[in-house]
């Protein structure tokens, strides 16, 4: 019942979304949308086939579709590290994190009203916010989020369209290095060169389920040195939050680079140094 006024089949920013694409207007469309429509390319970005909008800062927000938003608002609200918040908290914690959709106030105020277990238990049960990122590790450089990026248009000009990026919790500190593709191997010589060599082996690594992550390659690697590896699953707030923020700090310099030329191969290095 959340969510019921979106048509499940086309997400609320299929529009925005063809016309970043394609630069052609609906022709049924009114003037009145598409003046709208063509003040988009400035609030919206797209990256590996996803919608991100600008924030009121710097920030980016994945755009979530309605199967989607609701997922987070789930896992928000109720999962592992979800504490049964009133909404305006469950709201602030999803902006902090980085997605966006329309509906998103009046979506988690229909969810926290129908939710049973604050029914039964509110108001006590409204504790303080729990932090969604309270994934923490104990030291320095013992875990480390990864994630992939791209593909990147333009490539660069040595033919590199993809970022392989790794993120200690602790420190923040990101590794990353560019990439053709991406396969079980080229994680397996990132992970060896950029961290082991560096940082010293690792406790914890998370990852999605890229079959670039989940391979035998890899799998071997983790085994020889004892590493546990865990994969979280796509757009849940709790699981793989870092890279995601590290993911929307790499647009930011793509944005920027990307509009002078081909060159973001080489400022990727500055990039992460200004980060
Ligand atoms: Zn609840």
């Amino acid at each position: 019942q959340v969510l019921q006024t979106e048509n499940r089949e086309t997400p609320w920013y299929q529009n925005i979304k063809d016309f970043l694409q394609t630069r052609t207007l609906p022709p049924e469309m009114s003037r009145k949308e598409q003046r709208v429509l063509r003040h988009m390319p400035s609030r919206y970005f797209i990256l590996a086939d996803i919608l991100y909008r600008r924030g009121f800062s710097t920030e980016y927000a994945r755009c979530l579709d309605a199967n989607e938003a609701l997922e987070v608002i789930q896992e928000a609200h109720e999962g592992i590290c979800g504490g049964h918040v009133g909404y305006q908290t469950l709201v602030k914690q999803i902006v902090r994190v980085g997605y966006c959709w329309p509906t998103m106030q009046r979506d988690c105020h229909q969810f926290v009203k129908k939710c049973i277990k604050c029914q039964l238990h509110a108001p006590s049960i409204h504790a303080p916010a729990a932090y969604l990122h309270s994934v923490s590790s104990p030291w320095p450089f013992s875990m480390w989020a990864f994630d992939v990026v791209g593909p990147i248009n333009p490539p660069a000009s040595n033919g590199h369209m993809y970022f392989l990026a790794a993120t200690d919790y602790f420190t923040k500190w990101v590794e990353a290095i560019t990439l053709k593709t991406v396969e079980g191997q080229h994680v397996v010589s990132f992970i060896h060169k950029n961290l082991l060599c560096r940082f010293g082996i690792p406790h914890d690594i998370v990852s999605d389920s890229g079959t670039h992550f989940k391979n035998e390659k890899v799998r071997n690697l983790c085994h020889k040195h004892n590493i546990q590896h865990h994969f979280s699953a796509p757009y849940y707030p709790q699981g793989n939050g870092q890279a995601e923020a590290t993911n929307k700090i790499l647009i930011r310099v793509l944005e920027r680079t990307v509009e002078t030329g081909r060159d973001w191969y080489e400022k990727m290095h500055n990039a992460l140094w200004a980060y």
